[in-house]
């Protein structure tokens, strides 16, 4: 099947809310061209190199989401043109962030990644450091972020039961925050083989790969 039917028929099931991030790390231009012929203008990279190539190569009106582990040293040269960054897992990482925002005078909107996961190797943010962070005198002065909302990897795991209770313990989270913290208003959760776990659990953005483009080869 080619790029823009799998785009078409994923785009079909997904409820009107829910933002599309197209994953393609790794995938040539001429994939991320397929699927913006066939109108996806929302695409997810997860190194800041390669999404900084891409977006000198491709189209304008991308808008280009930092999904993966960001490196503070990196942050430099993607804060003119990122969109949103989905990892941010660190004030550190944070105050970085608003220092390039400020040099390009613009607002970089971040999600705050939240460990769900029983795997210990899964980045994020635990629910109490999350909690004291956001009433941190030191985060509330950061003027060059906009925190929209959260991001969340559940477990990789067939038992559909744990990913659903990962998905809702994070949507709780969410729920709870929203009352402390102006503009909370993005969930993202859910990728190629739990999206509609995610979806059913309050997510509203899913980042959805190998379901678009195929199956990755990392050489
Ligand atoms: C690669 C990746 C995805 C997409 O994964 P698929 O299983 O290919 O859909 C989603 N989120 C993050 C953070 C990723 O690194």
């Amino acid at each position: 099947m080619s790029i823009e039917k799998k785009l078409t028929k994923i785009k079909k099931t997904l409820p009107e809310h829910v933002t599309l991030v197209a994953v393609s790390k790794t995938k040539p231009n001429s994939d991320l061209q397929e699927a913006y012929d066939a109108g996806q203008r929302v695409f997810g990279e997860n190194k800041v190199q390669e999404m900084t190539r891409k977006w000198e190569e491709l189209p304008k009106d991308i808008q280009w989401h930092m999904i993966g582990h960001v490196q503070r040293n990196k942050v430099k040269y993607m804060a003119s043109f990122v969109s949103l960054i989905h990892g941010v897992d660190s004030l550190k990482l944070l105050k970085e962030i608003n220092k390039q925002g400020k040099k390009n005078d613009r607002k970089i909107s971040c999600l705050l990644q939240v460990h769900i996961a029983e795997e210990e190797t899964k980045f994020g943010f635990d629910e109490n450091e999350l909690v004291e962070m956001i009433q941190d005198q030191a985060f509330l002065e950061l003027k060059n972020i906009e925190v929209q909302g959260l991001m969340g990897m559940a477990t990789f795991t067939d038992d559909k039961n744990q990913v659903k209770k990962e998905f809702n313990t994070l949507h709780n989270l969410f729920q709870k925050l929203k009352s402390n913290l102006d503009g909370l208003k993005i969930l993202s959760m859910g990728m190629s083989g739990d999206y509609q776990i995610a979806i059913a659990e309050g997510s509203n953005m899913v980042r959805i790969g190998s379901s678009i483009f195929g199956a990755r080869n990392y050489s």
